[in-house]
C-alpha cells in the first residue's frame, strides 16, 4: 500500500500533524468536523488522478487514508467518504458531471459524500430501497430517506441510487442544499461524532438528469464496486498499526507485567503483515474481484477489533479513561465492523 506514494510521505506528515493532529480531540469530544484537513488534502494534489493508472490511484489515497487512521479514525472515515464520492465522479459517462465535479473534488474545493449503504444492503438482499424515483420532464422526483449520510456541509455533494421500477435503478450525485431535501444532524453516536453526519429526508426532490451518474444504477454499482470496498481497508489497518504502537510503549509497565497477555504486538503484526501482502497479491491481479477485497475487508475488520481490545487489556485502568486513546480507537473500532459492508454483510456475501 506504501510504494506509489513515496515522495509524497513528508507532504501528508505534515498535513497530518499540523492540520488535523492538534483538532484530534475536539473531533471525538465535540464533534468537530475536520472540514480544514480534508480540503487541505485535495489542494495538496493527493486526490489527483492526473497521469496516474487506476490501481497507483487506488493504493496513492489509500495510504493517505491508513496515516489519517493512525491519528484519526473519525476523519479517516470522512476521507473515505470522499473517496468514494470521487470514484463515482471517475467513473461516470456523464460527461457534464465529470466536467463540472471532477476537478473540484480532486483540488479539495468541494467535499464529496455517499448515501449507498442502504443500496449496497439491497444488492445483498439484506434491505428494500430506501429511496424511490419518478421520472418527470427533465429528471426525477425522489422520495425517501436516508437514515445517515456522513461527509456533508454547504457545499458538498453525495451520491444516491433510487429505484424507477422493478428492473430500473438510477445513481446520482446531489448537493445538499435542494428544495424537499431535509437534512437533519446526529451525533449522538458512540463514536465518529465529528464526521458531519445527517438523516436525508427527500421529500419529491427534483433531480435533473444532469445530475444523474448512470440510468443503470445495477451495472455502475458493479464497476465502483471493488473501490467503493478498498478503501476502507486502510481505516482498519490504521487503527491497528496505531494499536500496535500503542501496545508496545507500555509494554515495560508494572515490571513488565503485559507480556503474559495471551495476545502480544507481534502476533498482531504477522496478522498485519499477512493482510499487506494480500493486499500486494490483489493488486497485482490483472483487475480487482470485488470478492477478493471483501474477504481482505472482512479480515481487517476482525484485527482492527483485535488489536484495539488487546491495546484495551494492555493500557489497563488508563485505557478506561473516558476520551483515553485506546477507548477511542475500542469505540472507532465498533463503527468499523459496522459500516456497510458491516461484518455481518460481508459474512453473508462471501458465504453464499
Ligand atoms: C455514524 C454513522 C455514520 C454513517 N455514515 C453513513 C454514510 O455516510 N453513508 C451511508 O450510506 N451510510 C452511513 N451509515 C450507515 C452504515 O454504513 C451502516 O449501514 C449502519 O452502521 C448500519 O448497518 P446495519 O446493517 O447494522 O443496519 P441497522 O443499523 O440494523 O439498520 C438497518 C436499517 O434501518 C434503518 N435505520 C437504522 N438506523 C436508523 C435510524 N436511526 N433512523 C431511521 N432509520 C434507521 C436504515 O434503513 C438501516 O439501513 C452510517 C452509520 C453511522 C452509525
Amino acid at each position: 500500500m506504501e510504494s506509489c506514494v513515496v515522495d509524497k510521505k513528508p507532504m501528508i506528515e505534515q498535513l497530518i500533524e499540523k492540520e488535523l493532529r492538534p483538532f484530534v480531540k475536539k473531533i471525538d469530544a465535540e464533534a468537530f468536523y475536520a472540514e480544514g484537513f480534508l480540503k487541505k488534502l485535495g489542494e495538496a494534489g493527493l486526490f489527483s488522478s492526473t497521469n496516474k493508472t487506476e490501481k497507483e490511484i487506488l493504493l496513492d489515497e489509500m495510504y493517505v487514508v491508513k496515516e489519517t487512521a493512525k491519528v484519526c479514525m473519525t476523519t479517516a472515515f470522512c476521507l473515505w467518504c470522499h473517496l468514494a464520492a470521487l470514484t463515482y465522479i471517475r467513473n461516470t459517462d456523464n460527461v457534464e458531471m465529470k466536467t463540472r465535479l471532477l476537478s473540484a473534488f480532486e483540488n479539495g474545493e468541494v467535499l464529496g459524500a455517499t448515501g449507498l449503504s442502504n443500496p449496497m444492503k439491497y444488492y445483498a438482499g439484506l434491505e428494500k430501497l430506501n429511496l424511490s424515483a419518478r421520472p418527470t420532464e427533465g429528471g426525477y422526483i425522489v422520495n425517501g430517506v436516508l437514515a445517515s449520510v456522513s461527509n456533508l456541509g454547504e457545499n458538498h455533494w453525495f451520491g444516491l441510487i433510487a429505484g424507477v421500477s422493478e428492473n430500473k435503478r438510477i445513481m446520482a450525485v446531489v448537493p445538499c442544499k435542494l428544495d424537499g431535501l431535509k437534512l437533519k444532524e446526529k451525533v449522538d453516536y458512540l463514536g465518529i461524532n465529528g464526521s458531519s453526519t445527517y438523516a436525508c429526508s427527500f421529500n419529491d426532490v427534483f433531480i435533473p438528469k444532469e445530475w444523474v451518474l448512470s440510468e443503470n444504477a445495477d451495472l455502475f454499482v458493479e464497476k465502483i464496486r471493488p473501490a467503493f470496498i478498498a478503501y476502507q481497508i486502510p481505516l482498519g489497518l490504521g487503527v491497528t498499526q496505531s494499536s500496535i504502537m500503542a501496545i508496545e510503549k507500555v509494554c515495560q509497565k508494572q515490571n513488565g507485567c503485559n507480556q503474559f497477555l495471551r495476545t502480544q504486538s507481534n502476533e498482531l503484526q504477522a496478522e498485519e503483515q499477512h493482510i499487506q501482502e494480500e493486499i500486494l497479491t490483489l493488486f497485482n491481479s490483472e483487475s480487482l474481484d470485488w470478492k477478493e477485497v471483501a474477504d481482505i475487508r472482512l479480515k481487517t475488520a476482525y484485527l482492527t477489533l483485535k488489536a484495539v481490545q488487546t491495546n484495551m487489556l494492555h493500557n489497563g485502568s488508563a485505557g478506561y479513561l473516558k476520551d483515553s486513546a485506546p477507548s477511542r480507537k475500542l469505540r472507532e473500532a465498533y463503527f468499523f465492523a459496522n459500516l456497510t459492508p458491516t461484518v455481518k454483510h460481508l459474512e453473508k456475501v462471501l458465504t453464499v
